[in-house]
């Protein structure tokens, strides 16, 4: 995995409210750290590592805040849909979610995590289900396929997280089964947007093996 860089989203300010934070890179900088920073993609701490480093910059306010283990504003946000704190979450869902605008008119609020995305959780008045997520591969609609027995309440976050995590892993195994690796940019992708017949995904194929993609 590489570094992550330029504005994180999901990741509001707390001093400005602004959605403008990059990555605070600590220790002695490589050339490559001096790069970005120019760029305004990260943005460098001391040499000193203090105990525990704040994770972003905000471009806006220069606030340098952030921990590893804060939610992102979706992630808040789904904690807050369920009515449990996120660390509730992370111990049964996971982390990584991100709203996901479904063309659903069944009421629910969809979060997928996972990239590929493996596993979706849909919110209503009832409690939550556990979907498997098929995402369209230009970022369009994604469809959401609830399993069987993958209903559940918003007491059983808290008392059951083991079960729902165990079910949220089936999901997500049997969807990380399926994905295919391209051998053009050598990165997984879901079965829906990859093309068999050139051996690449979707984007890949369009532009550089002129098969129909
Ligand atoms: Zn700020
Ligand atoms: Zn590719």
């Amino acid at each position: 995995m590489s570094e992550p860089v330029g504005v994180q989203v999901g990741r509001v300010c707390p001093g400005c409210g602004r959605e403008d934070s990059v990555p605070l890179r600590w220790g002695m900088p490589a050339v490559e750290d001096f790069r970005l920073a120019e760029r305004g993609l990260v943005a460098l701490g001391g040499c000193l590592l203090p105990g525990e480093e704040p994770i972003l910059a905000c471009r806006s306010c220069g606030l340098e805040w952030g921990r590893e283990r804060d939610p992102t504003a979706d992630e808040q946000a789904l904690a807050d849909l369920l009515g449990v704190q996120y660390a509730d979450v992370v111990r049964a869902l996971g982390r990584g979610w991100r709203r996901e605008n479904a063309a659903s008119d069944d009421g629910m609020q969809w979060f997928i995590s996972g990239e590929p995305a493996q596993v979706a959780v849909g919110v209503d008045d009832l409690g939550f289900v556990l979907a498997r997520p098929l995402t369209s591969w230009d970022g369009g609609r994604t469809d959401l396929l609830p399993t069987d027995g993958s209903q559940f309440r918003r007491d059983d976050l808290l008392w059951s997280p083991d079960v729902i995590a165990e079910a949220a892993e089936i999901i997500a195994a049997r969807r990380r089964r399926s994905f295919r690796w391209c051998r053009t940019c050598r990165r997984a992708h879901a079965p829906e947007s990859f093309v068999g017949a050139a051996g690449a995904c979707r984007p890949c194929a369009s532009a550089f093996t002129g098969v129909e993609a």
